[in-house]
């Protein structure tokens, strides 16, 4: 026992990933991009599951994502929201999100998922220039780290209160714990860990869970 978060090997994260029980459209997904150069992108199966409790417990209707990469993240959103809910993707990569279009599309959540192929923050700023400050319940951040700051800043103010910003790598494989470490994207992140603690707008806490979530839930 100890007071501090457990330390994850192998064994134990083999373990979080059977407990996450999957479902099979998800792991289809996941194995499709495993193969690919970039599938480190890709969050782990039991924060889908988080992000899926996340959605429940908000409850949300309407989410932004910023980021979708090969679709994983917003799929396991996806299925978690009501029949009528909504979900903005943003991202800019045509071959990616093509592969998640695939995927949104064989799990029955496509009509769910708006996608905007252009940079996030354009799309954030049309929402919140076309009125749609206050309108969402549940923002996921996971793209350019750089801008981190700016997705927070977009998303708290197209959020409603009790709305809930979910921000992906906020441990950043332990760098943001290593002084030594200053490149621009791990600044970034730890800039906004600390932004996040102290800002009255919101209540927040760093979880452990996959390489690290911010949550931020708007007061
Ligand atoms: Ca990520």
């Amino acid at each position: 026992m100890s007071t501090r978060s457990i330390n994850v090997d192998d064994r134990v994260s083999d373990y979080l990933i059977r407990a996450s029980r999957e479902p099979e459209v998800l792991k289809y997904l996941r194995d499709e991009t495993a193969a690919m150069p970039m599938a480190r992108m890709q969050i782990s199966p039991e924060q889908g599951k988080f992000l899926r409790l996340l959605v429940e417990l908000v409850p949300a209707r309407r989410i932004i994502e910023v980021g979708v990469f090969t679709g994983y993240s917003s799929l396991a959103m996806a299925l978690a929201l009501p029949e009528d809910g909504q979900l903005v993707a943003c991202d800019v990569n045509e071959e990616w999100t093509s592969i998640a279009s695939r995927y949104w599309a064989e799990a029955g959540v496509a009509e769910k998922i708006d996608l905007h192929l252009a940079p996030a923050l354009k799309t954030l700023d049309a929402l919140i220039a076309q009125g749609g400050s206050g309108s969402f319940d549940l923002a996921f951040i996971d793209a350019d780290k750089e801008n981190y700051g700016n997705y927070y800043e977009r998303s708290l103010a197209l959020l409603r209160a009790g709305g809930l910003i979910v921000v992906d790598n906020a441990l950043w494989d332990g760098r943001v714990a290593d002084d030594e470490v200053s490149d621009q994207e791990t600044v970034a992140i730890r800039a906004l860990n600390e932004r996040a603690s102290s800002d009255p707008r919101v209540t927040s806490s760093l979880v452990p869970v996959g390489d690290g979530v911010l949550l931020a839930r708007k007061r």
